[in-house]
């Protein structure tokens, strides 16, 4: 052997060992095994994975020295995220671009969020439309990796009334009109999961009968029905109320509001934001009671503003935002909150908090719950079958801190 054909040799041994390291020859369908406590029970367990799916878990003795407070559970489900740093998903300054979408999704991410619905709210049938084509793309898009399977639609066909109408414009608040909507739900590539619908406007137990006779799920919210029309909409096919205490009027009667029959009656489930800003913790412990822990899911209706950097912004109109430290969105001119600003890894935390509930009811209201009300048969729990959507994080004073986020079996994050 010349030098030259040894250099050679040496060369191509090292691009070998390299193309290794690389993964270039690393098997397909290779299996890789994730260890953590398990969310239900705090005991240490394997899951192993592979080609996007979870294989098997099986219980071991205890985990990797420097591993033992790593919790291991299914990612978190959002069905109301109406952006995420920077990016709104129903804006009229900013145009959403199939970066923004990206740019939000590896944000959510990095929140321990596997899988979230972008929310567009009231606003012009045309702004409607071209938002849910651009959603579509992102949707369709291998690198959202199946994160979105659909769109929650909040409105437009909601209370016009001040208060339940909550900060839906009321210039775009409109009765519900079967033929638009079906050109919201072609521009969406038939992705509308969900619609929250005021079922007292006209034509809106009509319009929850067709939209349940499609299979999207109908939720009560931003309405100020009676407790027979809240009967009659259950019966038309509603399923679930939208954050419960919130889109609601400051000022009530007492015996007559929305919130009596929608938390008595066992047929509708409710979603909560769970922030800390936007329920006090006795309405969310008085809520959950009545609902259980299998009728509740923890939502988040976060905002662009999450994700950023506290400090002033400006609305579309010039006013004053205010981001504060802990994730508070003011709106100092109204003096009321403008959003919020906690992904669901907060909400998992502080109801565990207020209501003493555990760990795996919180993991079961921010993942099993929604997958089952949406029919996402493919995610939600550890089991052999579903996707690998697995977040691992450590629980300390100040909230869930999120170490790891698998996607469909990928590696998306590493704290
Ligand atoms: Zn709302």
């Amino acid at each position: 052997m010349n030098e030259r054909s040894f250099k050679m040799k040496k060369r191509s041994g090292f691009m070998l060992t390299l193309a290794f390291v690389l993964g270039v020859f690393y098997p397909a369908g290779a299996q890789e095994v994730i260890e953590g406590l398990s969310y239900l029970d705090n005991k240490p367990v394997a899951v192993t994975i592979k080609d996007g799916k979870i294989v098997s878990i099986k219980k071991i003795r205890k985990l990797k020295a420097g591993n033992e407070n790593l919790y291991l559970s299914p990612g978190l489900i959002d069905n109301q995220v109406n952006g995420f740093v920077g990016v709104s998903f129903s804006s009229e300054g900013i145009p959403l671009t199939e970066e923004g979408m990206d740019k939000a999704t590896q944000a959510l991410w990095e929140n321990g969020v596997t899988t979230y619905f972008p929310t567009v709210t009231t606003n012009s049938r045309s702004e409607i439309i071209n938002n849910f084509s651009i959603l579509a793309k992102a949707k369709n898009n291998p690198s959202t990796l199946g994160s979105i399977p659909g769109f929650h639609l909040e409105g437009p066909y909601i209370s016009p009334v001040d208060g339940y109408r909550g900060a839906h414009s009321l210039h775009f608040v409109r009765p519900p009109d079967w033929e638009e909507f079906m050109e919201f739900y072609k521009a969406s590539d038939n992705g509308i999961l969900t619609v929250t619908v005021a079922p007292e406007v006209e034509g809106g137990l009509e319009f929850i009968k067709k939209c349940s006779e499609k299979g999207i799920t109908v939720a009560l919210g931003h309405h100020n029905a009676s407790a027979d029309i809240i009967d009659q909409a259950i019966a038309m096919g509603a399923k679930t109320c939208t954050h419960v205490g919130n889109g609601i009027a400051n000022e009530i009667n007492r015996h007559v509001n929305p919130l009596w029959p929608q938390l008595s009656d066992d047929r509708l489930m409710m979603s909560i934001i769970c922030d800390g800003f936007h329920l006090r913790p006795e309405e969310i412990r008085t809520f959950y009671k009545a609902k259980g822990v299998d009728k509740t899911i923890i939502t988040s209706d976060v905002s662009e503003y999450a994700g950023m950097k506290p400090g002033i912004y400006k609305n579309l109109d010039g006013e004053d935002i205010e981001l504060t430290a802990d994730g508070e969105v003011r709106y100092p001119a109204q003096k009321v909150l403008y959003s919020s600003a906690a992904p669901i890894n907060k909400g998992v935390w502080h109801i565990m908090k207020v209501t003493g509930c555990s760990l795996g009811e919180a993991i079961q209201m921010a993942s099993t719950n929604p997958a089952k009300l949406y029919g996402l048969n493919d995610r939600g729990s550890l089991q052999p079958g579903k996707r690998a959507d697995l977040i691992l994080f450590t629980l300390g004073d100040n909230g869930l801190t999120i170490q790891k986020t698998i996607v469909a079996g990928k590696t998306v994050y590493t704290r």
